[in-house]
């Protein structure tokens, strides 16, 4: 049983402060919802968590039992057993998935079974083993992108998977494939999953024991599942609004004619 403990965590980027406090804890096998609106904060948690740089932490600590994930580099972090799954998959040309599957996964020194590892995973997801040859996310669709980080996650079996919007761009079948082995990671392997939707569609497959409704940098709410199935039909108003206020009282707008919640 392993536990990614989130505490007061604070960041900025371009010196300013989106994450305004975030606390959170995921024990293995369990899967927490993060739903909140657009340009809450959501991936800059994700970023920050996985370690991206370009970001300043101003305060507070991640980690993963013991280890202080935020004084490391993002490798080590992933050696630490996290994962994220990106919003954005990143396009790597000249790296096949494959190769970069045969120098990341913690088998590496058993070649056989990392190749066994993928082609399984590949049929789990209704993936082609095709794609393995692939430069990484180059020319691939929305959906197949998000596949692929399916695929890592699951050769890789890290302890924590951060999924940034996991569901987007996938179609209903390729979503109930993605969604269900993520839950199957959960009770084959104990996966603990912090996963980042606006959606409630990625919750049917994949069951969620908490969700936390995440707005202005932070968590306002958390609660059961029926609280993602709430939030599909009231939206998030009642969350943006203050936070949206608070932010137009601390400072004036260089542009009069701005969206207040842009
Ligand atoms: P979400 O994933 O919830 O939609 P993001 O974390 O992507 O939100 O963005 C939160 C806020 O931080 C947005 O206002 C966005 O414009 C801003 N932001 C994110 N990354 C950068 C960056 N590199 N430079 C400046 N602003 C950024
Ligand atoms: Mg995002």
């Amino acid at each position: 049983m392993s536990e990614l403990v989130i505490e007061g965590l604070r960041a900025a980027v371009d010196g300013q402060e989106i994450l305004t406090g975030v606390d959170l804890t995921v024990r293995s096998g369990e899967v927490h919802a993060v739903m909140g609106p657009n340009g809450s904060g959501k991936s800059t948690l994700s970023h920050v968590l996985a370690g991206r740089p370009g970001y300043e932490v101003l305060g507070g600590s991640v980690r993963i039992d013991d280890v202080e994930l935020l004084s490391l580099p993002a490798w080590q972090r992933a050696e630490a057993g996290l994962f994220l799954a990106m919003q954005y998959p990143t396009e790597v040309p000249g790296v096949a998935l494959r190769d970069l599957l045969r120098a990341s996964a913690r088998t590496s020194d058993d070649a056989d079974e990392i190749e066994e590892a993928m082609l399984a995973e590949a049929a789990r997801i209704g993936f082609g083993a095709k794609f393995l040859e692939r430069p990484l996310n180059v020319d691939l669709s929305g959906g197949e992108k998000k596949r692929n980080e399916t695929l890592q996650m699951g050769v890789l079996r890290p302890a924590f998977a951060v999924l940034d919007e996991l569901d987007s761009g996938l179609d209903v079948d390729a979503l109930r494939l993605v969604s269900s082995r993520v839950e199957e990671a959960t009770e084959e392997d104990g996966l603990g999953v912090l996963a980042i939707t606006h959606y409630s569609r990625l919750f049917q497959e994949l069951r969620p024991d908490v969700v936390h409704v995440f707005a202005g940098g932070r968590i306002q709410e958390t609660g059961g599942p029926e609280l993602a199935t709430e939030l599909e039909t009231t939206g998030y108003e009642r969350w943006v609004e203050p936070a949206a206020a608070k932010a137009s009282a601390a400072t004036l707008p260089d542009d009069p004619f701005a969206d207040p919640l842009a």
